[in-house]
Parts: structure tokens; C-alpha cells; sequence
């Protein structure tokens, strides 16, 4: 099998995999922010690069070192900035970034870029970062850029097998059974099953005060309860990620 990671190749077979083979590259994106008692800080950019391994590994992609820290975490979203361990960066910073990345690997000769998102907060700043690459780049950027959360591509029926008693949506879903399922899948060793917390779901107001409120958010830092998560939701959840986004990137860059 031919290897999938930039950052363990050599430059000239990266060239040779990106120029020559035409390879499309993805892009992890996610953040280092708190995840509950039970999951790892790095659970955001962990799972992005996961499911970009999975994918590139079905349509022969490559995958490039994570962009491993993200927009502000929101109280709403992701437990909000008052967590020990939550490393974020303004938004400018994050732009910058995804700019500047973008505009790189177009240099190297990618023509197709995947940024797969794994971090709620990060969508808007992804967006502005890659606008303003495709803008440097002129009338005849010679890439093409998707940008996707991963958690779009679930189908209904998949959410009603994983959460029978109805789903809580996917902002809440911080820390939750989807992650905590696409963990137990991928990085069984980074779960503490045995400090899975039951919280929330949290009852947040319907609006954002600043500075904003920690009492708000379950001191566990966990938006729903994780109690019915399993490895074998995360294999159901893994196997349509897998194949509808294949299949996206097969519809888009052949
Ligand atoms: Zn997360
Ligand atoms: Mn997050």
C-alpha cells in the first residue's frame, strides 16, 4: 500500500505522488479543546485526521499534518474558553493559516484540496482562509478546494440507529456519543470508559453574553450525555464517513 502521510514522506515522492499521480491532499482541521473527564484534548484534529486517513486511504489521497489548534471555543459548542487545556487562536491567527497553507500546497502543484473539518467553532475562519487563497491565486486558481465537516455526511437512518431515543443535534453532541463512539473506533487507548460522565444535555438560553457565563456549561465540560456510546457506533458511524465522503471526492475530482 503506498503510504498517505506528508509528513512521513520524502519531498521528492511527495512531489512525484502530487504532480505525477495527481493525488488529492486532505487537510485535518480541529482544535486542542477540552472534551469531558474521558476524552483526550486532541480528540477535534485526532478525528479530522482520522477520517481523512480513512478517506485518502479509499481514493489514494494524501494527508497532511493537522492543523491541530482552532477558533475559540464557544460555551455552546465546545464548552466555552474557561477550560484548563483549551489552546485556541483568534480568528485572524486561524485565517492566516488556512491562507497560507491553501496558497503552499497550490505552489507544490495539488490541484485538489480537501479540508476536513473537525472542529464546530472552526467553519467560517476555514472559509475566509480558503476565499482569500483562491483570491490570491487570480482568475485561474490552479486548485480546487473542498471544504466539509465530517459530521455532515451521517444520514438520517445512521443518526436514528445511534441515538433511538432522538438526536440532540450536533452542537451539543461536544464530548458526546459521536465523538466518544469515533474515539473507542480509532483511539481506544485515549478513552477513559470508566470516567464517561452522564451530563446535560446542557439548557443553554437563546443568546451569548460576553464575558460569558461558565455556570451555563456542566463543569465536566460534556454538552450531552456520552453514557450510550460504543466502539460499535463508532464502526457504523466510520463506515458511512468513509464511504460518502469517497464517494464526494470521487464525484468532484474524478
Ligand atoms: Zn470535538
Ligand atoms: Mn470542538
Amino acid at each position: 500500500m503506498k503510504p498517505i502521510h506528508m509528513n512521513h514522506m520524502s519531498w521528492p515522492e511527495y512531489q512525484r505522488r502530487v504532480q505525477k499521480d495527481g493525488a488529492t491532499v486532505f487537510l485535518p482541521c480541529g482544535a486542542t479543546e477540552q472534551h469531558g473527564p474521558h476524552l483526550p484534548l486532541g480528540t477535534d484534529h485526532l478525528l479530522a485526521a482520522a477520517v481523512s486517513e480513512s478517506v485518502a486511504t479509499r481514493v489514494g489521497g494524501l494527508v497532511a499534518p493537522p492543523l491541530a489548534y482552532g477558533y475559540k471555543s464557544q460555551p455552546k459548542c465546545g464548552g466555552g474558553q474557561h477550560f484548563c487545556g483549551t489552546t485556541s487562536l483568534d480568528a485572524a491567527t486561524l485565517i492566516g493559516q488556512v491562507r497560507d497553507t491553501v496558497r503552499e500546497f497550490a505552489r507544490h502543484g495539488v490541484r485538489q484540496l480537501v479540508l476536513c473539518n473537525g472542529h464546530y467553532e472552526n467553519q467560517w475562519f476555514l472559509t475566509e482562509g480558503i476565499d482569500l487563497a483562491i483570491r490570491d491565486l487570480g482568475p485561474n486558481p490552479p486548485l480546487t478546494v473542498m471544504r466539509l465537516e465530517y459530521w455532515d455526511f451521517f444520514t438520517n437512518p445512521t443518526l436514528e440507529r445511534i441515538f433511538p431515543e432522538g438526536f440532540p443535534g450536533y452542537a451539543l453532541e461536544h464530548a458526546a456519543v459521536l465523538e466518544t463512539s469515533m474515539m473507542l473506533h480509532y483511539h481506544p487507548d485515549l478513552v477513559r470508559l470508566d470516567l464517561i460522565p452522564d451530563d446535560g444535555p446542557a439548557d443553554f438560553p437563546p443568546y451569548d453574553l460576553y464575558p460569558p457565563e461558565p455556570a451555563w456549561v456542566p463543569p465536566s465540560g460534556v454538552l450531552s450525555s456520552a453514557k450510550a456510546a460504543t466502539k460499535e457506533k463508532g464502526g457504523w458511524m466510520v463506515e458511512e464517513l468513509t464511504d460518502r465522503i469517497a464517494a464526494a471526492v470521487r464525484k468532484e475530482f474524478g
